[in-house]
Order: C-alpha cells, then structure tokens, then sequence
C-alpha cells in the first residue's frame, strides 16, 4: 500500500475543507486534501449554487409569463413563454462544472495535492483511502474532518421513488405537475418556489404553526404572502403521517386533526440534515460529541489532540460562510498563529421570495436576554428604489440597546435583500451604534436607505416616513 505523509490532512473538499487546504497551501503548510465526490461539496453541488440559479431561471420564467397574462405593470406584453428546462438543467451544471474546476484549480494553485477517494480512519493520525489506482494510507500531523452533512429522511417516506430529497429535487428532468414538500424551512420553500414559478401545483407540509419557524414572524410574514399570490398551498401545524395508494399519496394529518390524503408526482423531505458522521471510522476515535455534531472548542479543536473539525460536522448554523470561515481559522491555528473563533454574528440569508437577511439578534432573542433594545423598522413601500424595482413588500428592521444604541442585529426581508447582508454584518463586527449608521451617508436610490432610515428613526428623526 501506498503511503504518504504531510503536516496537514484535510478530509473532505466542501466549503470549508477546501477553504481550509487553500489557506493552508497560501502558509505553505504541506496539504492533502480527500474528496469522495466533487470538489465544492454539498454547497457546490447540490446546494447553494444550483438552488440559486434555479431560484434565478424561475424568476425570469415568471416574469416572463406575468407578462403573457398581462399582470406586467410596466406595460409589457409578450407571448406565453416556452421553457426548454433540459436547457436550464443543463445551464445550471455548465456552472457547478465551471466552479467544480475552479476549486480544483485554486487547490493546485496554493500547491495542494487533492486526492479523489472515500477517506477511512485507521487512527488519529492516519487514513486510508481506495483511489482508482489502488488504496493508499496518508499520515499527517493535523487532520481536519470536514465530511458536512446529508438530508435527513422520515422514517416512514424514506428516499426513492417519488419521495426525493433537494438533492434529487436540484436535478429533476420533468417540472413536477404536482410537487407536495415536506418542510417549511428555508431549503423546501426555495425549492418549492422555483417548481411553483415553473407551473408545479406545491402544497407545503409544516409542522410548526408559521412557515419559516426559526424566524420571528414578521420577518416570514412577506414570505407567506407571496407564496399565496404564486398558488403554493400552505398547511401549517400539519403532520405528513404515511404514504399511501401505492406511494403515489400521502396522508397528512392538518392543524385541526383533520385527515387529508394528497397525491403528487414528487414528494420533497426537507426536514432537515445531519452531520455525516458515519462510514469512515470516526467511531474509532472515540470523539466528544454535542448531539449528533463533533463538539468543537473556540480553535475547532476536537477533544483529540492533533484532530479539528469544521463546517456542518461541527453544527448550526450548518451555513457554507460558517464553514469557510473556520476553515481558514483553522489552516492559520496549524502555521502557528494565534486565532480563536470570536466574530459577532453569521449572517444567515434565505433565498426566499422574498429573501430574508438576519444578523445578530432579533428583538425576541434581545428580550429573551433581559436586554433593553430599541427596535424600528423601515418599510420598502417608502423606498423610491424598491418601487421602481417593483419591490416595495417588505423591510430593514433594526435593533440596538436602549441605552447606549449599540446595534445588536439587523434583519430585513425583500426583493434582492441577501446583498445587504454584507454592509449588516460589517456594522455589527464594527461595533456600530444608530448613530454610525445615522451619521453614515447611504447613497440614494437605494434599498440600503431603509438601513439608514431604520436608524433614524430610532434616534427619532427618520426623513422618509
Ligand atoms: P459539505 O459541503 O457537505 O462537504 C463535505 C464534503 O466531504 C463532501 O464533498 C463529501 O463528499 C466529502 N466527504 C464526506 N465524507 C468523506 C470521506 N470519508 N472521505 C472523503 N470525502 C468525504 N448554505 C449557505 O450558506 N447558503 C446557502 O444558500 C445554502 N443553500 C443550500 C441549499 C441546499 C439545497 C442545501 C442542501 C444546502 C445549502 N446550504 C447553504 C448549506 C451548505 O451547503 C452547507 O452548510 C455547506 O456545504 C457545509 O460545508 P461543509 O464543508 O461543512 O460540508
């Protein structure tokens, strides 16, 4: 058997294993990195990437034929359009491809050795890997798990079939005529919003008794509403309980008792995902863990010397930036330097129609903590942008300490929002106070005025409403 030894061994290429291997090539640490698939992982993938340019081809298909059903306010008219969706599958992988390669190449380039192969544990220093030119052990001072995570299945609608998860969902052939998704968070609204924007009668299951539970519910309020003016049936407090007639129905217990069976030609379980922590030794180990994840300190340091985890492995948010970012802590911990985990927030987005930003803490959260807060909001149907975006449902919301005005989160749900969650997230690390924001100029037309806004109107003295 083949064996080779390096500083760093990094198991998995997803976002934060690769992250990790570039920096730590950038240091000119000796890496290798094993991948069991593709580069990019579950992001790349079957993930964030091709949601989004699905998310995208949908848009304009809808659009587009809002237009050929006259509901254009901007006096355009066009014929039905025709959707071609081999050619949007087929555009959307043009992209993983591009970016699949992109990793790779910015791997070799930091001078790290990918390795394509399933990577086992033989102890906490070293792995074997089956390549297609045989199996090979590779020994290294530092081992970063990064394997990520997989869809959780129900156990009574396990995955095949009809029964698919977002990963099956992502490549679909055929606009489903009727789509029913199990799980009203963030990844089965997504979805569930593109295949209803191509034509799909959805009808989302949700437990909980709002969409979108782990947000507050004005934040999922927009969200809700615009799912009701594209069709997609909601029942909420709403148990999928089995399949039946054959696996072409499901029988769904709703929020008053009543017993429902719905066929479709696909189900979507999007009740959540777990860590992949199984099928390559990690038992042998014996890691501390916290539930399922590996329990992690401030350094990702796992409970063994030597051995750090990051990314999804590691637990919520199970978000791709999340993972980077520690990846990269990580890569600079291994040269030597001094680094610990200590950002204010991550920011979360959902790609939803429309999209919602959260960072930091929502009033809810600041009051849950016994912490006076100043919150106000600044609606977009008071944005000259929004409205001639035609974007004007939604908002910024803001919350600060009553005392001394220190932001402690910025949320805000609307058309084309995910990109605000840069300036968001800046003010928050920053340590800015309304006054910061108040005292920042925010250029005009923008959507970002509503930040400003929100702002001012804490202080008292917001100009535009
Ligand atoms: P992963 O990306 O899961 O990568 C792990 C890699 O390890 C995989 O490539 C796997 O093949 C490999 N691997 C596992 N075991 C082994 C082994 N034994 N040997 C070798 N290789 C192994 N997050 C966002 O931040 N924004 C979004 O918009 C977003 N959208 C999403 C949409 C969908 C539909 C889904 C499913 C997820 C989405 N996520 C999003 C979540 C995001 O994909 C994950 O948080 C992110 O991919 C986690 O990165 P990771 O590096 O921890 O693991």
């Amino acid at each position: 058997m083949n064996e080779i030894t390096r500083k760093l061994l990094v198991i998995g290429a997803g976002p934060g294993g690769y992250t990790c291997a570039i920096r730590a090539g950038q240091l000119g640490i000796d890496t290798i990195i094993v991948e069991a698939d593709k580069p990019g992982g579950t992001c790349l993938n079957v993930g964030c990437i091709p949601s989004k340019a699905l998310i995208h081809a949908a848009g304009e298909y809808e659009t587009i034929a809002g237009a050929a059903e006259g509901r254009s306010a901007l006096g355009i008219t066009t014929a039905k359009p025709v959707l071609d969706f081999a050619k949007t599958i087929a555009w959307k992988d043009g992209i993983v491809r591009r970016l699949n390669g992109g990793v790779a190449g910015l791997l070799k380039k930091a001078g790290v050795k990918l390795i394509a192969g399933h990577a086992r544990f033989r102890d906490g220093k070293s792995v074997e890997v089956e390549t297609q030119s045989g199996a090979q052990t590779i020994r290294a001072q530092a081992v970063v798990i990064a394997t990520g995570s997989e869809p959780v299945a129900l156990p009574f609608l396990p995955f095949g079939g009809r029964v698919i998860s977002s990963t099956e969902a992502l490549a679909l052939t055929e606009i489903p005529k009727k789509l029913l998704v199990i799980g009203g968070g963030y990844i089965g609204l997504e979805l569930g919003t593109v295949f209803a924007k191509l034509g799909a009668a959805v009808t989302v299951v949700e437990a909980a008794p709002r969409i979108l539970p782990q947000y507050d519910a004005e934040l999922s309020a927009p969200v809700a509403k615009r799912l009701s003016v594209l069709g997609v049936t909601v029942l909420t407090g709403a148990k999928a309980k089995a399949l039946v007639a054959d696996g072409r129905a499901l029988a769904v217990e709703g929020g008053s008792g009543e017993q429902m069976t719905l066929d479709a030609d696909r189900i979507l379980v999007t009740v959540g995902r777990r860590p992949v922590t199984s099928g390559f030794g990690l038992e042998t180990l014996d890691l501390d863990m916290t539930g399922p994840f590996i329990r992690i300190d401030d350094r990702c340091r796992t409970s063994m010397h030597g051995i750090f985890a990051i990314g999804d492995i590691t637990g919520e948010p199970m978000l791709a930036h999340r993972a980077m970012a520690q990846g990269e802590m990580v890569a600079e911990i291994v040269a030597g330097q001094r680094r610990a985990w200590d950002c204010v927030s991550i920011p979360a987005i959902c790609f939803t129609d429309p999209e919602i930003v959260t960072v930091g803490m929502s009033p809810g959260e600041a009051n849950g903590m016994g912490i006076d807060v100043k919150t106000d909001l600044f609606p977009f149907k008071a944005n000259g942008r929004a409205l001639t975006l035609e974007r004007e449902d939604g908002f910024i919301r803001t919350v600060a300490r009553a005392d001394n005005h220190l932001l402690l989160g910025i949320q805000g749900v609307g058309a084309g929002i995910a990109e605000l969650s840069a300036a968001f997230s800046l003010a928050l690390e920053m340590g800015a106070r309304l006054e910061d924001i108040a005292g920042t100029i925010h250029a005009h037309p923008t959507q970002s005025e509503g930040f400003h806004e929100s702002a001012l109107k804490s202080l008292g003295h917001a100009i535009h409403i």
